[in-house]
């Protein structure tokens, strides 16, 4: 079992974009402004015209933690859960994955590169890997 996110209609066109390995970012079309996590409005000019453009999927990681405690269903814990600063300029969470995701190894400000773990038909997760 995984533990999966709420799909809804701000949020469609991200998982959308995952499934064919696209990270794709909210932006306002009234005023440019980008953000994550999506919502109906924009926090700059509270237009409600969005659309969204797809990142480079390059970040840097602004703060981790190590989880260890409680358990998460279908994870062997520990695992690293990162804020990644994306170049775009928007910060999102996401667990940080492959060699280098340990204690120790990862450290603020490294860089990050996207990648995508499809869990089954419907769902594909972002996961990041070190760059
Ligand atoms: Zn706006």
């Amino acid at each position: 079992m995984t533990v999966r996110p709420m799909v809804n209609r701000d949020s469609q066109f991200f998982w959308d974009g995952t499934q064919v390995g696209e990270l794709r970012i909210q932006v306002c079309n009234a005023c440019g402004a980008k953000r994550f996590p999506p919502g109906p409005a924009c926090q700059s000019c509270e237009a409600y015209d969005r659309g969204f453009e797809v990142a480079s999927g390059e970040g840097t990681v602004f703060s981790y933690v190590v989880h260890r405690h409680p358990p998460v269903p279908g994870k062997e814990l520990p695992i690293v859960i990162a804020l990644v600063d994306l170049d775009e300029g928007v910060r999102m969470v996401g667990e940080v994955v492959g060699a280098g995701a340990s204690d120790g190894d990862i450290a603020i400000c490294d860089r990050l590169r996207v990648d995508y773990n499809r869990v089954d038909d419907d769902l594909t997760l972002p996961v990041w890997r070190k760059a």
